[in-house]
């Protein structure tokens, strides 16, 4: 009885616990190489490549995190800018219709941010404007022109007209734009 005992100490105190293989969960010994997570080399190749997807997965999804965050900065920063142009031209009516009394203004582009990303926070291309005329009448753009050209003048808005270029700037940039229409 004793040395039985005695026995079934040395044999649990003598052998490691099974380990669990990382890929196939089936139980291993790992008692020649502690270090080994996997119970063969076929598992090995197969967990080198979990890694690598994985690996991926983190990377690919910071990127898209990094991508998103700069878009939601632009529409946050649109928001401060509309905004602003909102509270200046507040009481001087629709920039393309003049009237006074609409039940809701918008911003207005005169050059769309498709067209010319570039104006899209440039105040000289940017006017308060009733919603009817913003969302039904594609900005009702001629009258649009003849109301800009009378608030701003022509060499003004010759420089609006003639811009090509596309919005460069980079995310802190697009931030402290935000920030100072916000202020
Ligand atoms: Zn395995
Ligand atoms: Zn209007």
């Amino acid at each position: 009885m004793g040395n039985r005992s005695r026995g079934a100490a040395n044999t649990a105190r003598g052998r490691r616990p099974l380990r669990v293989c990382k890929v196939c969960r089936t139980k291993f010994d790992n008692q020649v190489n502690p270090q080994q997570i996997v119970c063969s080399p076929k598992c090995g190749i197969a967990y080198v490549r979990q890694a690598k997807e994985k690996e991926w997965r983190k990377e690919k999804k910071r990127r898209l995190e990094k991508i998103k965050t700069r878009s939601e900065y632009l529409a946050e920063t649109q928001k401060a800018f509309n905004a602003y142009i909102r509270f200046r031209d507040a009481g001087q009516g629709c920039i393309s219709c003049g009237n006074k009394a609409a039940v809701q203004y918008h911003a207005g582009h005169y050059r769309t941010v498709k067209a010319v990303s570039a104006l899209r926070f440039d105040e000289d291309n940017v006017h308060m404007q009733c919603s009817q005329c913003n969302c039904h009448d594609s900005g009702n753009i001629c009258e649009y022109r003849i109301r800009l050209r009378r608030k701003i003048g022509d060499w003004r808005l010759e420089r609006i007209e003639n811009d090509r270029r596309t919005l460069n700037c980079t995310k802190e940039e697009v931030i402290e734009i935000r920030d100072f229409y916000r202020a």
